[in-house]
């Protein structure tokens, strides 16, 4: 269950591009990548080299670690997995993180980021056809109804992110019932509705080495 701890912005300064792990701060002016686009550290601002190609590989496979809350072995693992199905692994791994149930949760519009997401996972907010599931890396499979548990603090906090985060949308993977805090898992996500800027071949690539 471990994840990474360490500040949330530097990550998106390191990357060079916003990764939004800090939901509704990121669409905001006090986006800390807004207001610094340059590297983090004492030297950032001047830090200019061309980097290598195992540099290219390595900041890829960290920015997705980065973006799903997840740390090295668990990421191996997926890829291990990934690299064993048929299909193209790169385009395998991101579909088994997508398929996690934090995931789900913040792409559903029930939370404000995947850390939110987790979060309520793991205080078992989250059902799964009806039975609490509270292991934030659960795979959810197509049929599967993922809902919000009933209550009425916990209904009024979900319509409130709700409502500040539905701009965002559902992706069609997910049949989304934001009313009634369900959403349906259609079909298994595809590479081009995951719409994130990675280049998962790189990733590939450097465990392949
Ligand atoms: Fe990244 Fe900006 Fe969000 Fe911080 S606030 S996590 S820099 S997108």
């Amino acid at each position: 269950m471990a994840r990474y701890t360490g500040a949330s912005c530097r990550v998106c300064r390191r990357e060079g591009q916003k990764i939004f792990l800090k939901g509704t701060r990121c669409y905001t002016d006090k986006c800390a990548f807004d207001r610094r686009s340059y590297s983090p550290g004492q030297h950032g601002k001047g830090r200019r080299f061309k980097m290598s190609n195992y540099g290219l590989q390595l900041r890829q496979k960290q920015k997705v670690k980065k973006i799903y809350g997840i740390l090295e072995k668990q990421f191996r693992r997926y890829f291990e997995i990934a690299n064993r199905s048929k299909g193209i692994t790169g385009e395998k791994l991101l579909e088994l993180l997508e398929r996690r149930l934090d995931n789900v949760i913040f792409r559903a519009c029930f939370a404000y980021s995947r850390t939110h997401a987790r979060q309520m996972v793991r205080h078992g907010l989250v059902l799964v056809n009806n039975r609490k599931v509270d292991i934030p890396s659960y795979s959810v499979k197509p049929g599967d109804i993922v809902q919000l548990k009933q209550g009425e603090k916990l209904i009024k906090n979900a319509k409130e992110t709700i409502e500040k985060v539905k701009d965002r949308g559902v992706p069609d993977w997910l049949k989304g019932d934001l009313d009634n805090l369900r959403v349906d898992v259609t079909s298994l996500p595809k590479r081009s509705g995951i719409g994130i800027d990675i280049q998962e071949q790189l990733i590939v690539e450097l465990y392949s080495k």
